[in-house]
């Protein structure tokens, strides 16, 4: 809107879609590599980095504290960065607390809400260990855990999942919004409705769906959205958990996330604040809201269309080299710029340094801190994942793509 344009942002490019032209805006890929690495994390264009180094160089101070003029202006640009973090979802209405990453958020929500014995959590097969793990550490109240489970498409088992809240005890799902392993997203939508009928909470992990492609919480229709800063091209060490209202105590308390102390308690403060004790990631809260200046200014459906196109590119490649093996969504309107493969004979991790080796081409090898998915996609060993951003380009697939028979030839 017409507020998104009077923040700092890059020239807004009403052009054709040009990675060429994104690819100026990030230094680190001068170095002649290719990086199909995003999901686990990507890199910050020159704009990020300005913000960072503009905090340190000028106005580093601490936030919400005092009234000199430096921590006026920090506290402001911090409280602005998630002023822009939450229109880029579509979350003005909501909570948009800053926290260090997608773990941190999902952690937050499982220790903030209070749990009755006999409560029940549902999740999937298709989760990160980040959503899965916190869940199950419940246990020590008494809250039980089902997983739902996928067809041979990968898409959620949605009759399971009405069935187990048809049993009425569930508090709470939570699911990805797209798979990290699988690029596979989730009927987010549908599963809200379901949640509503029955009383449940819902929370998406937006990890990786925000990097990807349009994302607004209002038709999502969740409670808590959770996914990390530093796959926005934002800073490490910043993520973000957004809900509807203040639905969680803050599970970390201190200074900073109160209005008042008395002798025997406190009143918290009002929005984000209470969630976030202590002195935060200033620099880098600042330079996340510079993050999704970035990709507004881009355009997330244009970035959604591109990687679109190249997933589309990608997966028809490697399906074509013989002794490969593809894990992937099928259904092209309902897929990230994500893919998993096998080489047959080549164990992931040999295959990924070689890929490194011989076509500095960086991947992602392993089981993606998804084991539960890789134990029922029978790959003990994991896969090799190549995950694209909007600067991966057409010949940069087609690299791979070559890379990949050159290695299934000499296996
Ligand atoms: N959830 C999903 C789907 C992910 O892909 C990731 C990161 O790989 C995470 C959660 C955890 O993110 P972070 O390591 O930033 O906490």
């Amino acid at each position: 809107g017409a507020e998104m344009t009077e923040t700092k942002s890059p020239t807004t490019r009403e052009i054709e879609f040009n990675p060429d032209e994104i690819r100026r805006d990030f230094p680190i890929l001068d170095d002649d590599i290719i990086y199909l690495d995003n999901a686990a994390t990507t890199f910050s264009p020159e704009t990020v980095v300005e913000a960072l180094v503009e905090f340190e160089h000028h106005y580093r101070a601490n936030v919400g504290r005092g009234v000199h003029r430096l921590t006026q202006i920090a506290t402001q640009r911090y409280w602005h960065a998630h002023e822009k973090v939450a229109r880029f979802i579509g979350g003005g209405e909501g909570i948009t607390v800053f926290t260090k990453n997608t773990t941190e958020a999902i952690n937050m929500v499982a220790q903030g809400l209070s749990w009755r014995p006999g409560d029940r959590v549902v999740t999937t097969i298709l989760e990160h260990h980040s959503n899965l793990l916190p869940w199950r550490a419940l246990a020590k109240h008494g809250v039980e855990i089902d997983l739902i489970g996928i067809d041979a498409d990968y898409a959620l088992d949605l009759n399971a999942l009405e069935e187990v809240l048809s049993g009425g005890s569930v508090r709470l799902v939570a699911v990805t919004h797209a798979s990290n392993v699988l690029g596979v997203t989730t009927p987010v939508p549908e599963i809200a409705r379901l949640c509503r009928e029955h009383g449940a909470l819902l929370l998406v992990d937006a990890a990786q769906s925000l990097p990807h492609m349009p994302v607004d919480v209002s038709s999502l229709d969740c409670d808590f959205l959770c996914f990390s800063g530093h796959k926005i091209f934002g800073p490490t060490g910043t993520g973000v958990l957004w809900m509807r209202e203040a639905l969680i105590e803050p599970p970390v308390l201190g200074g900073g996330m109160v209005a008042s102390v008395t002798s025997d308690g406190y009143v918290p403060a009002e929005g984000y604040l209470r969630y976030e004790a202590g002195t935060p990631n200033i620099g880098g809260g600042i330079a996340l809201g510079a993050a999704v200046d970035y990709l507004s200014a881009i355009g997330m459906d244009r970035i959604h269309r591109h990687e679109e196109r190249l997933t589309a590119r990608l997966i028809e490649g490697l399906s074509a080299t013989e002794g490969v093996r593809v894990y992937a969504g099928k259904r092209p309107d309902a897929r990230i710029g994500v893919v998993s493969f096998i080489i047959d004979g080549v164990h992931p991790q040999e295959a990924a340094q070689m890929l490194d080796e011989e076509a500095d081409i960086m991947v992602r090898s392993g089981h993606h801190c998804c084991q539960p998915l890789m134990d029922y996609l029978g790959l003990p060993e994991g896969t090799v994942r190549a995950s694209l951003a909007a600067f991966t380009t057409e010949q940069e697939i087609d690299l791979l793509i070559a890379a990949v028979d050159e290695i299934s030839r000499g296996r």
